[in-house]
């Protein structure tokens, strides 16, 4: 079933790159449909505002509960100026079959999470809201309907995600610990993490598995061919041919990399007594060299 992605913004020129490279192609495979909406439609004064001072005053200004709603109310039903908008892709993709489906290797999704709730699922990126992993990504592959809620200036009256959790499931996300001007790059960062996760699109389960984060640890370094480049080589195990040396020398640069710059991450990754053993050794050369 194909995911259905609804984003409501002020500047919807800004959801451009949707239409692009993996996303646009998705859409053209029709994995993907993508709705893109001006919030303005839905304001109803001459001069279609969508804010106002806030209660008890302060800088900038909040958006207004009143267009918010009934913007999310038709996106939720697919009615009004929010029916039938479908983002085609910008130009036509390769549709080469990838490495994965040559090798007749069969595409897998995340496990579905036992979803007896089926309403849409609306995303409001706001630096105040939880961290967006990739678990979050994994989990939201599985989705059937994600609606985008792009806030600007100093963000939306709180009221209307209170009255949206009647027709949505609403998580309020950050996508890291700094302030954007809005909310569209942060919807296209977590629509890239999410479609990619979904089967056909980026190829099998098994090769986004080893990315950074999907086992609880940073990936070590990559190389390509040529051997020598500007007087630096590709480490020498990488043309040894010997898959178990690469695959260890694989897991103890990702080891080494996660301890270097993301120590948080080894507290809660599956470390084996071998990574253990691995870590305590290259710590104690460490402290040796300073
Ligand atoms: N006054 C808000 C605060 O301090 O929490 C910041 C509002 S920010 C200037 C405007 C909009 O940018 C937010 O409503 C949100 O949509 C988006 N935004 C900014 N930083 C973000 C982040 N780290 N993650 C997700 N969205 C963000």
């Amino acid at each position: 079933m194909a995911l259905r992605i609804d984003v409501v913004s002020i500047f919807p020129e800004y959801l451009d790159p949707f239409r692009h490279a993996l996303l646009g192609k998705a859409i053209e495979q029709q994995i993907l449909s993508v709705g893109v909406h001006d919030l303005r439609q839905w304001a109803s004064d001459n001069h279609k505002s969508v804010d106002d001072s806030p209660y008890g005053g302060g800088p900038g200004m909040v958006m207004k509960a009143e267009v918010w709603g009934a913007a999310l109310d038709d996106v939720a039903a697919h009615t009004g100026p929010a029916a039938d908008k479908h983002l085609v892709s910008a130009t036509p993709h390769l549709s080469r079959p990838r490495h994965d489906a040559l090798q007749g290797i069969e595409q897998v999704g995340y496990p579905e999470h036992s979803q007896a709730d089926e309403r849409p699922l609306l995303l409001v990126p706001t630096p105040a809201g939880t961290p967006f992993t990739q678990a979050d990504a994994q989990a939201w592959s599985n989705e059937q309907h994600i609606v985008f809620a792009c806030g600007r200036y100093e963000g939306i009256d709180q009221r209307v995600f209170e009255d949206a959790a009647r027709r949505y499931r609403v998580r309020e996300v950050s996508i890291g610990d700094y302030v954007l001007i809005g909310g569209e790059v942060a919807a296209l960062v977590i629509a890239e993490a999410v479609v990619r996760l979904i089967p056909g699109v980026l190829g099998n389960r098994q090769s986004h598995e080893e990315d950074s984060f999907s086992d609880g640890l940073l990936e070590g370094p990559s190389y390509s061919k040529p051997r020598q480049w500007r007087g630096l080589a590709v480490p020498e195990v990488l043309l040894s041919g010997n898959h178990q040396l690469v695959a260890q020398w694989r897991r103890q640069a990702s080891l080494q990399r996660t301890l270097e710059r993301r120590p948080d991450l080894l507290d809660s990754a599956d470390l084996s007594a071998e990574d253990v053993a691995f870590l305590q050794t290259y710590q104690q050369q460490r402290s040796k060299e300073q």
